[in-house]
């Protein structure tokens, strides 16, 4: 995956799913898988950085840390910003869901609390 093929957002990003603070960070990247006639799908995937939540990622930490910054992300931070989104990508981008998380997190849909 390129920096380029990155859509970040960090200015209107959505409550997180799991503590429901406000995010640091939503990234968007291309995701491709096959369908169940084996053609390849072309799609999106959008992954979430939560202070609270991803701290402890090792990929997340710099990250996070700079997005922290008094200063915030002026053009000298965002040259190193594009490589940390890249390697976090790489790290949380893969993951399958937690099957039981899921399930609670779709019961809180229904029940209307999120
Ligand atoms: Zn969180």
């Amino acid at each position: 995956m390129t920096t380029e093929a990155v859509d970040w957002r960090r200015a209107t990003t959505p409550p997180c799913p799991r503590c429901a603070r406000p995010a640091a960070l939503t990234a968007r990247y291309p995701h491709r898988w096959r369908n169940a006639a084996g053609a390849w799908v072309e799609g999106w995937r959008e992954a979430l950085l939560c202070g609270h939540c991803d701290g402890q990622e090792a990929t997340a930490r710099p990250l996070l840390t700079l997005l922290a910054s008094e200063q915030g992300v002026g053009a000298p931070e965002l040259t190193r910003l594009g490589p940390l989104v890249t390697a976090w990508l790489a790290a949380v981008g893969d993951r399958t869901p937690e099957w039981g998380r899921l399930a609670a997190e779709a019961a809180r849909w229904r029940a209307g609390d999120l």
